[in-house]
């Protein structure tokens, strides 16, 4: 579980360049990218250089819940068109209270089926909804409410909230059997009461929009995550953009993430450029769940 000091050094190095804990949590799909492109380029080229291991691809699916597993279904049969992809299913237990998962049979069944497949099962919030009280900070206000439409449930919340929400989340997944290694914040947003309250849990790891931290001793591994922003047209056509930019930029990342979410699939042209993401990844990339990921990590 030690890992060797270059690999530490490498970590240290990393974090002074990419990412701290406030950068992570102030970071958006788009305010953030911009900046941190260049210096994650000039990383990704350093670490090439430096790491013998061959390069992983984490796929995952956010906002899984009984309400949205039509869609999530969708995405999946389009990881199941390639043999040996398995994914991180990153999912909500009371996806914006429109009920728990486990008053869903169907869904359970449905879940377990991708367990046995080779799927890991995240936890992703609890609601899913950030219902703290409101920001007088302008920052926190444009990327709670306009940046993340009030997703960011894990941004703002109180020590008590978090805790109780999260011990509900890791309670029922241990009632329904499923094995449980990562914790995902809603919309990547985790503020530094959300952070204390995840110190008291046995997470492997959790991520943001910029990288992994392993847990408990949060070392963060710099990985690009490409996702989309699909609330407007105009929106739609930026992310199309910037992620074909992205790919092309980052195509040789130790680490590569896509991040598909369920409105996704209602949009011919994003999905076409995922098929395109995932064949031209999967030609320098092992695909991997998030845990076996971290997995492989601890054994360097
Ligand atoms: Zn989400």
């Amino acid at each position: 579980m030690v890992p060797n000091s270059l690999a530490v050094a490498r970590e240290k190095k990393w974090k002074n360049l990419i990412a701290g804990t406030k950068s992570c949590v102030l970071s958006s799909r788009f305010t953030k990218s911009a900046c941190f492109s260049l210096g994650a380029l000039v990383c990704q080229t350093i670490l090439m250089l430096t790491d013998n291991k061959k390069p992983a691809l984490c796929i995952s699916i956010h906002d899984v819940a009984p309400t949205t597993w039509p869609e999530c279904s969708r995405l999946l049969s389009l990881l199941d068109s390639y043999e040996n992809i398995r994914s991180t299913l990153l999912v909500v237990p009371d996806y914006h209270h429109h009920g728990r998962i486990d008053s869903d049979p169907k869904f359970i069944d449905a879940l377990e089926n991708r367990l046995s497949h080779g799927d890991e099962i995240a936890l992703h919030g609890y609601y899913h909804l950030d219902e703290s009280p409101r920001s007088c900070n302008p920052i926190d206000w444009i990327q709670r409410r306009m940046f993340t439409q009030s997703e960011g449930e894990f941004a703002a919340i109180s020590i008590t909230e978090g805790l109780t929400r999260l011990q509900r989340g890791v309670d029922l997944m241990a009632h329904l059997g499923w094995p449980l290694k990562g914790f995902v914040a809603p919309a990547w947003l985790m503020g530094k009461s959300a952070q204390q309250v995840l110190k008291q849990f046995d997470f492997d790891y959790t991520t943001t929009m910029n990288g992994i931290f392993r847990l408990p001793d949060w070392q963060f591994t710099w990985s690009p995550a490409l996702t989309y922003s699909i609330r407007s047209p105009s929106r739609r056509t930026m992310s199309l953009l910037l992620n074909q930019t992205r790919l092309i930029l980052f195509r040789n990342a130790p680490l590569l993430r896509l991040c598909l979410h369920p409105v996704d699939c209602h949009f011919d042209d994003v999905m076409i450029q995922w098929r395109n993401f995932i064949e031209t990844a999967m030609e320098t990339h092992v695909p991997m769940t998030k845990a076996e990921w971290v997995l492989s990590q601890s054994k360097i």
